[in-house]
């Protein structure tokens, strides 16, 4: 049973992940990208998305404004949640020709009754949280083999936050990978912008090409949220 890879890149670095198309095409992965403010893209950005669609990537929701879900599903209760922060979403990047089925919540904030309002809108939502070094803990983003789940945890790969670097864990994530390999199951990876350097959370363009020339030599499935099985009792193969 083949392990699947989801890499996932959040908010609205459109420019530089349409520059980073050769390093994600040299390995011929398909990853996701969870856009925020849809509904303001500039014609550019709405063109680099819809080159990444024609790629076969796969273009995902990250809210309308960020907002964290947990607290305005309380504030607003989920009608309004839904129609202020998710339509207009959805709306803006299914005109773009995406499906708009999955979600990045906003700072990986999350709870089960987040998770119940959006499982009306979404067939794959994912979380986030801090990085463990722990194996045994970290292993716990990975979904088992047949498993049909559509929160996925997530775990993050970004190399730094401007000039502050993220902990240096490559040696737990090739851990993770290697697993992945002998037991199969899904992982959700998720960075922000590809860059050498950058205000926001970035992946440095060489860690990015690392991770996938080393999920490909595992002869891991790189996958887009959309490649992912989302109804209970899908058969995988
Ligand atoms: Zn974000």
């Amino acid at each position: 049973m083949t392990g699947r890879l989801a890499l996932t890149f959040d908010d609205r670095h459109v420019d530089n992940w349409v520059a980073a198309r050769p390093l994600i095409d040299a390995v011929d992965a398909r990853v996701t990208f969870f856009v925020v403010e849809a509904d303001l893209l500039d014609h550019r950005e709405q063109a680099g998305i819809r080159t990444l669609l024609a790629d076969g990537h796969t273009v995902g929701s990250h809210g309308a404004r960020h907002r964290n879900a947990d607290q305005a599903i309380v504030l607003d209760g989920p009608t309004a949640y839904l129609a202020d922060e998710i339509d207009p979403s959805v709306q803006a990047l299914r005109a773009l020709g995406a499906t708009a089925s999955a979600f990045a919540y906003p700072n990986s904030r999350r709870d089960e009754s987040s998770d119940a309002v959006l499982l009306q809108r979404f067939k794959h939502l994912r979380g986030g949280g801090p990085r463990t070094g722990d194996p045994i803990a970290a292993a716990h983003a990975v979904s088992p083999p047949g498993s049909a789940v559509r929160v996925h945890p997530g775990r993050g790969m970004d190399t730094a936050r401007g000039d502050h670097p993220h902990p240096a864990d490559a040696d737990v994530l090739s851990g993770m990978l290697r697993r992945l390999a002998d037991h199969g199951g899904t992982l959700v990876l998720y960075a922000h912008d590809i860059a050498a350097s950058s205000p926001a959370n970035h992946v440095h363009p060489d860690r990015l090409r690392h991770v996938l020339s080393e999920a490909t030599a595992l002869g891991l499935d790189l996958v887009g949220m959309d490649d992912l099985p989302h109804t209970e009792g899908h058969r995988e193969r």
